[in-house]
């Protein structure tokens, strides 16, 4: 039996269990302080003999020394050795990874890169985050990629401002829901209607993304999630901006709708533990 634990800035939600059939869940704990936190997530599998653990987790992160990153906006969490806190709270080995990286390898294992070993995951909701797998690995690198923060072309007569913190206007801020929701003065990005203008424009950066990273890694797959990258209709526009973006100069990963949806996060962090 494995342990999974996906870690979000606002809640966690735990699992026990060897496949996506076979999953006991937990309710939502809340993300408080890490003791509090920890104690909960220890209570959820008390009794349980679990043979890894794996921790998808919000980020950044420093992966090789199994914490979150000094550099988290969450204060409590910051340094926080959260693979050396689980190991001792559930008796077992961790593995901590990017929740987007945690998804990506679901999406090998269960999903929709389950023939493919060179492929890009990205999830654009709230925010937009990528894995990348290349030759069956998941890439870190000197910290991990934040295929987010990527920077992209503006789209003529876009003046808003973006919403990341950090830069403006890289591709999250102007393209992750939040944005388009301020953007055009409503509460949700989902309240627009299908044949929204707003909804182009989503496409036009999306599609500059997909050619960024077919020109960085030449993958084979390119798989949306989240909220608005599962959108009915989004992959079919993205394919079209992203082919007039590359003008025929390179090939374009297949696009797809990413297939583990609601589960990403739980799944991802139960593929982190069973591993390739
Ligand atoms: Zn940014």
């Amino acid at each position: 039996m494995f342990g999974a634990i996906e870690a979000g800035g606002t809640k966690i939600v735990c699992a026990y269990g060897k496949d996506p059939e076979n999953l006991t869940v937990s309710p939502p704990i809340p993300t408080t302080s890490p003791k509090e936190t920890l104690e909960r997530i220890r209570e959820f599998f008390a009794g349980r003999k679990l043979k890894r653990t794996g921790i998808a987790c919000f980020g950044p992160l420093e992966i090789a020394k199994g914490r979150i990153a000094p550099l988290t906006p969450k204060i409590e969490w910051r340094g926080f050795p959260i693979v050396k806190a689980v190991e001792k709270a559930l008796g077992c080995p961790a593995v901590l990874d990017t929740d987007v990286n945690g998804a990506a390898l679901g999406e090998h294992l269960w999903g929709a890169a389950k023939k493919s070993t060179h492929f890009v995951y990205v999830t654009v909701g709230t925010g937009i985050g990528g894995g990348t797998m290349l030759n069956g690995q998941l890439i870190h690198g000197l910290l991990h990629p934040e295929v987010g923060h990527m920077r992209v072309r503006r789209f003529g007569g876009d003046e808003y401002g973006g919403h990341c913190p950090v830069h403006g206007d890289c591709l999250e801020g102007l393209a992750c829901g939040p944005a388009i929701a301020a953007r055009y003065g409503v509460a949700k990005a989902e309240e627009l209607q299908d044949h929204h203008p707003g909804w182009a424009l989503e496409a036009h950066y999306l599609g500059q993304m997909a050619v960024n990273l077919a020109c960085a890694y030449s993958p084979e797959l390119l798989i949306l999630g989240g909220g608005i990258g599962l959108k009915r209709g989004m992959v079919e526009m993205v394919r079209q901006t992203a082919a007039q973006e590359m003008n025929g100069y390179a090939p374009l990963p297949k696009i797809v709708r990413a297939k583990l949806g609601g589960r990403a996060g739980v799944l991802g962090a139960l593929a982190l533990a069973i591993g390739v």
